[in-house]
């Protein structure tokens, strides 16, 4: 993060800071989180209601359609600069929310992996799941970090230095970030059925630009049921999941592909060894642009040949599922039993 040769007033007090930063291990662990905090989950992050997902907020992902940078941004982002220590917009920032990147606004961070670190720059523990990449730095030491989604220059990644109980320092400039209250974020949402709901969520979770899956129950005509209710196969609800995403890094359109990639949306009502009208295969869209992506993949498949049985019905309430299905597979260290990816070959173009 230092570019001792091109600013050389910066010298000294960068100098200071990396002394600073270099003796992080004997701060002890975080000043701003409660040390007794367990370390938050990966998919820990607040999202909209159902109330609120009522449109979608796609975007190409992908697309170069940058924010404007001001020379000092471009200085640091473009050209990989660095801001003074102790002077950064969010050195000192600890509101609730999300950490976007200032050039492309993709999600990078969250605050409650923020933490006092004491090196005059922003730091995180972690990041979001595949939003911050790591390259080896042009010095030959450290390891720099840019934003997955544009490239933009972000900081240095420092491990080792017990700070936090992840033992991670993202030592990111200010400048390269563009905070967004709770609340104010535009998260996409997007609701799938494929049989058990464990599965789904396994491998919807390792999509780019997912945030969160949550496995829940929807489509049905009782209130918050619960899974012994579902199985009786007489509240009309199917094992569903709701997904939460960056629409800068994906789009609605990229994870129903993968949706249908990942089960066989030619069973009707049941799914591999789970067999009940609560395994039926169904996309539930928010409004009407998701609807017509989603008819238009069904379509699709069946000019493949596949007889589809997949519903495309709008988005009933949500409910969660209790704790115990939540990331299942990855509590128990282990494989999706009746789910795996079967890549199809899609036209380059949806047709409707
Ligand atoms: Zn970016």
């Amino acid at each position: 993060m230092f570019q001792i040769h091109r600013q050389r007033r910066w010298v000294l007090p960068m100098l200071a800071a990396l002394l600073a930063a270099g003796a992080g291990a004997s701060y002890g662990y975080r000043q701003a989180r409660d040390v007794a905090d367990p370390p938050p989950e990966a998919c820990d992050v607040s999202y909209q209601t159902d109330e609120e997902a009522t449109t979608s907020v796609d975007q190409e992902p992908g697309s170069d359609e940058y924010r404007d940078l001001t020379p000092e941004e471009e200085r640091v982002i473009v050209h990989k600069g660095t801001e003074m220590p102790f002077t950064g917009e969010y050195d000192d920032h600890f509101e609730a929310g999300i950490y976007t990147c200032r050039r492309c606004g993709a999600m990078l961070y969250r605050s409650a992996d923020k933490f006092r670190a004491g090196c005059g720059w922003p730091a995180f523990d972690d990041e979001i799941r595949g939003a911050v990449r790591r390259v080896p730095d042009a010095d030959g030491m450290r390891t720099e970090i840019v934003c997955a989604h544009c490239g933009g220059h972000l900081g240095h990644v420092f491990l080792g230095e017990r700070l936090t109980p992840k033992d991670t320092r993202h030592c990111v400039n200010s400048i390269s970030m563009l905070f967004v209250p709770e609340g104010e974020a535009r998260y996409g949402t997007a609701y799938f059925a494929g049989g058990c709901f464990w599965g789904v969520e396994y491998w919807l979770e390792r999509a780019p630009g997912v945030l969160s899956v949550v496995s829940g129950y929807m489509q049905g005509h009782v209130d918050n049921p619960c899974y012994e209710e579902v199985c009786r196969q007489d509240t009309g609800h199917a094992e569903s999941v709701k997904v939460l995403y960056d629409p800068v890094r994906t789009n609605f359109e990229a994870l129903a592909k993968l949706f249908f990639e990942i089960h066989d949306p030619t069973q009707v009502n049941r799914q591999g060894p789970d067999v009940g009208h609560s395994y039926r295969s169904g996309v539930y869209t928010v409004d009407e642009d998701q609807a017509r992506v989603a008819q238009s993949l069904v379509a699709q498949l069946r000019k493949m040949g596949l007889d589809v049985a997949t519903e495309v019905e709008p988005a009933k309430t949500f409910w969660p599922a209790e704790d115990y299905h939540q990331d299942y597979y990855q509590r128990k260290g282990s494989q999706p039993y009746c789910h795996m990816r079967r890549p199809i070959d899609w036209p380059q173009t949806p047709q409707d």
